[in-house]
């Protein structure tokens, strides 16, 4: 899942601190210490890195923490809140033209997944009841133009080509396009090369000057780490780019380039990528990255998804339920069944409160089978066992495993699994009110 080696480094690291109670100011330097190492291992850039301990150290080690009642949780909310700041604070939106049509350019290395988003920026477009062009400006590599026009076809927006001719006319011409058929937003696409040349640069600083593009938008391959970063750094210095569009998160285990591209280039992370499919495509938060990244679960995320593709009502529900602690077992059944239609059951799991934490959860996720037993194990349970798990006694747990066709072994590893992820919840919610309270969010 994504940022996982990070996550899990950063939650031991806190759950420790949060077992000692009392804090001094060298446990505070202990625990940044390895939150410092956590960060060079997941390949933050080293001078970010430096800033962000400074940062954090600052605030952390102060009379006012240390002596508060939750010194820790203290701790946790300022990393937090810098984790936060390092990614952009705020979502940053895209811009719209006063006067239509909205011309956004893309641009980015071969391979970033520039045409891949492209296609995707259309279909979220065109959900919020944008109507999008597409414009194919990349005509070096041959295969670019019929690859945006099977993407356009699926999605269900229009393409303009004019085969391999001069990409700057074929930009020119598109938005002309656009403005005569009244279409609001044009998103060009444009060639890549394996790296920055002065070519390519030439190139786009000319498309650049014949559209006045809104939004120039970088797409960059979160998985390529620092050279993400490096590349981004250089589009911006000799091109100019306006936001940045973040692929591959499914894949990044590190998340490196995530933490440190906004940091080191001052432009912003409009968009994740997470996926090869065309829906695959989220608006950047970064206080909801970090507190996926916390372990906090991303539960707006979550809701919005929900939303989109399942039963609204139920994710709504769902939340307000979190939110107040009244967790069952027939809960967790409920976000398995829609889990399993949302999406890659590890991308939604680490986005809920506690889930991704849990060492037996973790183990249990990747297991489509294991979660057909959990769903059999609950499924033969009364409804009074569901909601009151704590009846569930000896004779109980041998009915329910017969009934289930599991062993009582089973039930009580989900009945474990149960607790755990309900009392992790009760804190996470209440951290995370807490947070919210004071975050400002
Ligand atoms: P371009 O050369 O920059 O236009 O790159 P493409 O759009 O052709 O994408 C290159 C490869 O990356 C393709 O195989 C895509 O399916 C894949 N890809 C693009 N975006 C993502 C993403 O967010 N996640 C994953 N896992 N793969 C992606």
């Amino acid at each position: 899942a994504v940022f996982e080696s990070l996550s899990g480094r950063l939650q031991e690291v806190f759950r420790r601190l949060r077992g000692k109670g009392k804090l001094t100011e060298a446990d505070v330097n202990d625990a940044l210490r390895e939150v410092r190492t956590a960060l060079l291992a997941a390949d933050v850039n080293f001078r970010v890195v430096k800033d962000f301990i400074a940062r954090v150290r600052e605030r952390a080690v102060g009379a006012e923490v240390l002596e508060s009642l939750t010194p820790a949780q203290q701790v946790i909310k300022i990393v937090y809140e810098e984790l936060t700041a390092l990614m952009g604070g705020e979502h940053a939106k895209l811009s719209v033209a006063p006067k239509p049509p909205t011309v956004i350019l893309l641009v980015g290395l071969q391979g970033s997944g520039k045409t891949t988003h492209a296609g995707k920026l259309a279909v979220h477009l065109r959900k919020q009841g944008r109507r999008p062009l597409l414009v194919a400006a990349d005509v070096y590599r041959p295969a670019a133009v019929r690859q945006l026009q099977v993407l356009g076809e699926k999605a269900g927006v229009p393409v303009f080509q004019m085969g391999q001719q001069d990409p700057v006319a074929i930009a020119r011409a598109g938005v002309e396009h656009a403005r005569s058929t009244g279409l609001d937003t044009v998103i060009v696409d444009t060639a890549g090369r394996l790296h920055v040349d002065d070519e390519l640069m030439g190139e786009l600083e000319r498309i650049k000057a014949a559209v006045s593009p809104h939004e120039v938008l970088l797409v960059v391959d979160a998985m390529a780490g620092q050279d993400a970063v490096n590349v981004a750094e250089e589009f911006h210095r000799r091109l100019g780019i306006d936001g940045i569009i973040l692929t591959k998160l499914d894949g990044d285990q590190r998340g490196g380039a995530a933490l440190s591209v906004r940091a080191v280039t001052g432009r912003p992370i409009k968009f994740a990528g997470t996926g090869e499919k065309l829906d695959a495509l989220e608006p950047f938060h970064p206080e909801r990255m970090a507190s996926r990244i916390l372990g906090m679960g991303d539960v707006l995320t979550l809701i919005e998804k929900a939303q989109e593709a399942v039963d609204a009502e139920k994710a709504m529900a769902l939340a307000k339920k979190l939110a107040k602690d009244q967790y069952t077992l027939e809960d967790f059944r409920d976000q398995l069944r829609q889990m399993r239609r949302l999406g890659p059951l590890e991308q939604i799991l680490s986005m809920i409160p506690g889930l991704g934490r849990l060492r037996e959860l973790q183990d249990l996720k990747v297991d489509e089978k294991e979660l057909a037993r959990v769903e059999a194990i609950i499924n033969s349970m009364t409804v009074q066992e569901r909601r009151h798990p704590e009846i569930i006694d000896g004779s109980r747990r041998r009915r329910i495993a017969a009934g289930s066709g599991t062993r009582v072994a089973d039930v009580n590893r989900l009945l474990r699994q149960f607790e755990d992820t309900r009392r992790l919840m009760k804190q996470m919610s209440s951290m995370e009110r807490t947070l919210a309270r004071r975050g400002g969010k």
